[in-house]
């Protein structure tokens, strides 16, 4: 691919799609070699309709959300602006057509004067691995040198694997993300006690953006809920999750969605599962399809959750607290048919309706 080389060492990487999973990757990278990252602001109703005004209405609101934060680096005078093609993550395991052709998407409708910072990780083809997507990263700032790029991979594997540690040990992804970033390693040791656990299920994109996932998880947290996501597990964790669903991986983001699900379908310390995706996502109906069949099979409580930039927040917070008022009355009823009632008794069937009809 053929780059410019820029004098300006200054890099503007969009706070959105894989943001969400390797910024302490491309921290430390970039740190590294000395070119100062310059991050889009906080997604706002502003950062949505500039990304909608310039896409055709089906695309997924990530996508959208991505242009918008794309016009917000331009609008900061950025000049160098970094949007990379993940078309696979494992040979065979590839990304959906909005992300592979990310950079392609970006150019077409994005007209204003500024230099597609455009690396491509693809290992489902020769020689374009995490080396040559580094190399691709680097070059347009005059960085060649092998033995740089391969000191700064190593900086940026340490900055993303001790956010992993902090996220795994149950540390909130903005705690563990602003720790990670300052060089810090803390384990999280806080161990309030919550009434009810639910899985939330998701890419890192719909639900770490505050403003696409309207605060999902302070408003669980209001709820007296403790949120758990893929974070918080391992890779063969993952795995075997995906496995249990009955099927090899075909999507990169199957970690994220089948991977998790499997896993904590089976858990028994979660007592229901949310799954929050975006309109018009074609891999995810496919994910949630053999998600919602599981979850039947193992008699776990699911709240499917679609959201799109018209999306409101009243009937958001609505569909919410049903869910858990119907894990709360449910787990309110196993008790009950288990320490109170004993098993000669006929079995407490607890109130489903959320209007209550006798007042
Ligand atoms: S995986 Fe789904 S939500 Fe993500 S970019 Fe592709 S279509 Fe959009």
């Amino acid at each position: 691919m053929e780059t410019n080389t820029t004098q300006e060492k200054i890099i503007g990487i969009p706070r959105a799609m894989s943001f969400y999973n390797n910024y302490p990757f491309y921290y430390g990278f970039f740190t590294d070699l000395g070119i100062k990252i310059v991050l889009s602001d906080m997604t706002t109703k502003q950062t949505v309709s500039d990304g909608s005004a310039l896409v055709v209405t089906e695309t997924c609101l990530p996508i959208k959300v991505y242009i918008g934060h794309v016009i917000n680096l331009i609008n900061k005078g950025v000049k160098n602006i970094f949007v990379p093609s993940i078309q696979s993550i494992a040979p065979k395991i590839y990304n959906c057509s909005k992300i592979r052709g990310l950079p392609d998407l970006v150019r077409n409708v994005v007209k204003s004067d500024f230099n597609l910072i455009e690396a491509t990780l693809d290992k489902s083809e020769k020689n374009c691995g995490l080396y040559s997507f580094l190399a691709e990263m680097a070059a347009p700032f005059g960085i060649t040198d092998e033995k740089i790029i391969k000191r700064a991979s190593k900086a940026g594997w340490r900055c993303y694997n001790n956010f992993h540690i902090m996220a795994k040990s149950g540390m909130s992804y903005k705690k563990a993300l602003n720790y990670a970033l300052q060089g810090k390693v803390f384990i999280e040791t806080h161990t309030k006690e919550y009434p009810i656990s639910i899985a939330l299920v998701s890419h890192g994109y719909n639900i770490y953006d505050e403003k696409t996932c309207m605060k999902i998880f302070d408003k669980l947290e209001a709820m007296d809920v403790k949120v758990y996501t893929s974070l918080q597990l391992s890779s063969e964790q993952l795995n075997d999750g995906i496995l249990s669903l009955g099927n090899e991986q075909y999507w990169a983001n199957e970690y994220d969605m089948t991977g998790s699900a499997g896993h904590y379908l089976k858990d028994n310390k979660i007592d229901g599962v949310i799954t929050l995706t975006a309109f018009g996502c074609g891999p995810d109906s496919l994910m949630i399809e053999r998600i919602t069949r599981k979850a039947k099979r193992f008699n776990k409580p699911l709240l499917n959750l679609t959201i799109d930039e018209h999306t409101g927040e009243a009937g958001f917070i609505t569909r919410l607290e049903a869910f858990v008022d119907m894990l709360f009355r449910k787990k309110r009823a196993n008790i009950i048919n288990k320490f109170e009632l004993g098993e000669t008794k006929a079995e407490y069937i607890p109130n489903t309706n959320f209007i209550d009809t006798k007042k």
